[in-house]
């Protein structure tokens, strides 16, 4: 430890970025005010090497990915969200709904392939009752015992809440009695009130996504969780809705990994550009450095591509999702990567980075490395 210290005084001018990278190599927990003098001013390199210090210490050379499969039954949204190209109006030449029955096809598919994981997120239609979420759990769950789903947004839940007159502690006992066992992590994009007015004045805001989670939390159901960034918030926005996430992770302990996810604008009404690479890699960076009380960060395949999931591998990062087979709501908005990978690719993908690829389930448990 005292030779990477050294090693760093060697190499950095700035002290102030010196006592902050010392305090991260020794374990410390850095403030808000410290993360942002980190995204400002430390090189990205810097950064990687101690997000990879620290990833390295919890858990080794390793890198996770799941065989599952992800349904979005229906892009048919009333809340329209400004940022999102997939929800649309019913009247929308591209609004679809599946029916349950191509929903059940659609696991059977997967499962065969040995799916161990459905993952579930989709529109906000008008016409679904509180019935149509909780029955659709049920139903797949008689119908595939030994699949685990993952399923509704903290945006869908509390939609349910609105419609049903539930509270969010019903709505999750009803949902995990029906098969359910864990909750995604969309719907968090960034908790500052000034981002959400400007990009989701309409859906469940910050507030509502934490007692969320933290209700999931106390009832059992672990729960992930993401930030959307790159549209119109600030870098102290980003840091400071991680702190949110962090406080409650240091009080529940029920989130499983932490997901940032690069916004790709094309056909949103938002607009605006798509983040760089340097961005992705910081913003993956700072999330291992300062989510300490987290073991699992996320660079999401779909969001990133392939290459730069492979650097970001390097950066802090020890999961890139799973196989997936057919993603449409990040495709709804230009991304260029595949729509799913085959088990054999996202292996290459790992190996190719330098790591040891771990096949893991919903929970992180290891099912089989590839060593
Ligand atoms: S982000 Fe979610 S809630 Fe908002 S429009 Fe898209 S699908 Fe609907």
């Amino acid at each position: 430890m005292a030779f990477l210290i050294d090693l760093l005084r060697e190499g950095i001018k700035d002290t102030e970025i010196i006592d902050i990278s010392e305090k991260v190599l020794e374990g410390g927990r850095i403030s808000v005010e410290e993360a942002l003098k980190l995204y400002k001013f430390a090189d990205l390199t810097l950064l990687g090497f101690l997000a990879e210090e620290l990833n390295r210490r919890k858990n080794g050379n390793k890198a996770y990915f799941i065989t599952n499969i992800q349904i979005n039954p229906t892009n048919v949204c009333i809340y329209q969200c400004d940022f999102c190209a997939f929800g649309v109006k019913p009247s929308d030449s591209k609004a679809y709904e599946m029916s349950v029955e191509e929903i059940l096809t659609r696991i059977h598919n997967a499962y065969q392939k040995g799916a161990r994981e459905v993952h579930i997120v989709g529109g906000i239609p008008a016409h679904w009752d509180y019935d149509k979420y909780v029955s659709l759990i049920k139903k797949i769950k008689e119908t595939f015992p030994d699949i685990i789903i993952k399923a509704w947004t903290a945006v869908e839940i509390h939609h349910m809440a609105k419609i049903s007159g539930k509270s969010y502690r019903d709505i999750l006992s009803e949902l995990k009695e029906a098969g359910l066992s864990a909750l995604p992590g969309g719907g968090a994009e960034v908790f500052s009130e000034r981002v959400r007015n400007l990009i989701s004045p309409s859906k469940a805001d910050g507030k509502a996504y934490i007692e969320i989670h933290k209700t999931a939390h106390l009832l059992g159901i672990p729960t992930n969780t993401t930030m959307l960034y790159g549209h119109v918030e600030t870098v102290e926005e980003r840091i400071r809705h991680m702190e949110e996430i962090r406080k409650l992770q240091d009080e529940t302990g029920g989130f499983q990994v932490f997901i940032p996810l690069a916004y790709w604008p094309e056909g949103t009404r938002l607009g605006g550009k798509r983040t760089s690479a340097v961005d992705d890699l910081k913003t993956i960076a700072l999330a291992r450095i300062f989510l300490d009380n987290f073991k699992n960060i996320k660079a999401y395949w779909i969001t990133l591509g392939e290459r730069l999931t492979q650097v970001a591998l390097n950066y802090g990062a020890n999961d890139i999702d799973g196989t997936i087979e057919e993603e449409r709501v990040v495709h709804s908005a230009g991304t260029d990567a595949e729509k799913g990978h085959s088990k054999e690719k996202l292996i290459e993908i790992i190996r190719k980075a330098g790591k040891i690829p771990v096949e893991r389930d919903t929970f992180y448990n290891e099912v089989r490395i590839y060593a």
